[in-house]
């Protein structure tokens, strides 16, 4: 680990070397109680360009990219066993950087791993093709690495969304700079140092933390960022694709969400009720693809809102080192500020509270960020509380009376991120899995994750993919060969 004592100024990697910054000192808070876990110095606009320059001179000196794809893949296998080699240490690290329950940091730290491994094996086995030949010469698709990419993150999953990024680019063979959000820069320096350590040549990974509007929006415009692979709100994406479009620059972008999750009348009662209540608050709400709309059968509805309240207020919320803990505070007093705001709102559009909605007291409550697990009802799909992105513990929830009512109110939102369908009837499933305009969609579960499958949003909620064996082709560029075959004169040749 690269340290522990709080006082001590932590280096980052700036142009293969680990130093202080020369930008503004920041602290990252621990989310249940308020105290500093470390103590950083940001890069300033010089460490920023020093760093990119670096990491293009790294891209074309350092030999990563020129290494074949066994080798390059052996690298990322050994990320992989150093991350599980310090899983414990690294899902602690997690927990105090941005407060999340301590199953759930373990299960991110698993599956950082488990992302490396598997671009390691995407990458040792992907193929270019020989594209079928209309003429006498043969065709050919190869990929090429781009040079320096930036990895962009939001402070909810760090780890994970770090080493969907980091992974696929290093595969494809760019030198990567990585802008983890100001108020989680943990993770990303912790995998900097383990990359370096499993054999990635200095340079070719930096870690700039700070101030979005500062030190992302420097990183997007400079001229030798190839590509931006971003995750984070969508106004923040808008920005960063405007910018994207002068640098006529590809870019991807995970952005928010506001999934619905549907209830039919023929639901498994107690499997929905568990998966309902999981998709809206693990991750204390804080995730984009949280199904924080949610539809049910008039005829279930009051049957199934009442046993679904009954279990959101027996949550476990608390202290997120104990084990038994299901919702922990949440990332700052600022941002559950936002969500108190989002249930006032909620309240004056004409929304009744049927669990939470408010702060829990106490000892432990007090000294951190925590809301207790919220329920509303009594209100439109159009209202605001209903559009917009709260990224909480904030469940709304609507009856609905026939599947058509149900898709065009699902489907009637700028998001279209994911969805969830809770039915035994699998016709029924497969026609409002097929009409349901969203990039994932769960049926009789939610919120599982495989590494194989792509991910990314409709609409507002983002463009283009991650994950999946083409998630390493995201962060190279096409090319095609022409190979001629015979020696007969080209026309104009003579
Ligand atoms: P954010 O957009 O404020 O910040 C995300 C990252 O972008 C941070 O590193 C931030 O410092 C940086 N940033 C901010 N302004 C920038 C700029 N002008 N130029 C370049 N970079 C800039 O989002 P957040 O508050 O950190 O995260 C919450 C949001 O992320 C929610 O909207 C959530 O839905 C979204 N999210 C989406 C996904 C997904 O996969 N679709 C996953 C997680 C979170």
């Amino acid at each position: 680990m690269l340290v522990t004592d709080s006082k001590e100024l932590l280096p980052i990697f700036i142009a293969g070397e680990r130093r202080l910054g020369r930008g503004d000192e920041s602290a990252t808070l621990y989310p249940a109680t308020g105290e500093v876990v470390a103590r950083l110095r940001a890069p300033s606009a010089a460490d920023v360009a020093e760093a990119i320059v670096a990491a293009d001179h790294a891209f074309r000196t350092s030999g990563w990219a020129q290494r074949k794809p066994h080798e390059r893949a052996a690298v990322l296998h050994r990320v992989a066993a150093l991350i599980r080699g310090r899983a414990e240490p690294l899902a602690q690290r997690q927990r105090l950087d941005n407060g999340k329950p301590i199953s759930e940091t373990r299960n991110l730290v698993a599956s950082a791993a488990a992302t490396f491994q598997f671009f390691a094996a995407a990458l040792e086995t992907m193929e270019e093709t020989i594209t079928p030949s209309r003429g006498d010469f043969m065709t050919m698709s190869v990929y090429e690495p781009m040079g320096v990419v930036a990895a962009i993150t939001p402070w909810n999953s760090p780890i994970a969304s770090e080493a969907q990024k980091l992974a696929p680019a290093l595969a494809a063979g760019n030198a990567v700079i990585v802008k983890p959000a100001e108020v989680t820069p943990l993770m990303a320096l912790e995998l900097a140092a383990i990359c370096e350590e499993a054999g990635v040549p200095r340079g070719i990974v930096s870690v700039l933390p700070g101030r979005g509007s500062v030190i992302g929006d420097a990183i997007t415009k400079h001229p030798l960022v190839k590509r931006v692979s971003f995750t984070g709100g969508t106004s923040t994406g808008k920005h960063i694709a405007r910018i994207a479009a002068d640098k006529m620059m590809p870019v991807s972008l995970e952005l928010g969400g506001k999934s619905a999750t549907m209830v039919l009348e023929d639901a498994d009662l107690d499997h929905a009720v568990n998966g309902v209540l999981y998709g809206i608050f693990s991750s204390s709400g804080e995730s984009c693809i949280a199904g924080s709309r949610l539809f049910v059968a008039r005829k279930l509805y009051a049957a199934f809102m009442e046993r679904l309240a009954a279990k959101a207020a027996a949550l476990r919320v608390g202290d997120p080192a104990d084990e038994r803990t299901q919702m922990g505070p949440l990332i700052t007093g600022k941002h559950r500020d936002s969500i108190e705001g989002y249930v006032k709102l909620g309240l004056s559009e004409g929304g009744k509270l049927l669990a939470g909605g408010r702060r829990p007291e106490g000892m432990l409550y007090d000294r951190g960020n925590y809301y207790l697990p919220t329920i509303l009802e009594g209100l439109r799909n159009s209202d605001q509380v209903v559009q917009q992105e709260i990224f909480g513990p904030v469940l709304v929830a609507m009856p609905f009376d026939t599947e058509e009512d149900l898709l065009a109110q699902a489907n009637d939102s700028i998001y279209a991120l994911a969805a969830g369908i809770w039915t035994r009837d699998y016709k029924k499933a497969w026609r409002i899995g097929r009409a349901v305009q969203a990039g994932t969609v769960w049926i009789n579960t939610y919120k599982q994750f495989s590494i194989s499958t792509p991910f990314g949003g409709w609409r507002d909620s983002g463009l283009g993919r991650e994950k999946g064996r083409l998630g390493i082709q995201q962060y190279m560029e096409q090319k095609s060969l022409y190979w001629g075959l015979n020696d007969a004169p080209l026309p104009w040749a003579n």
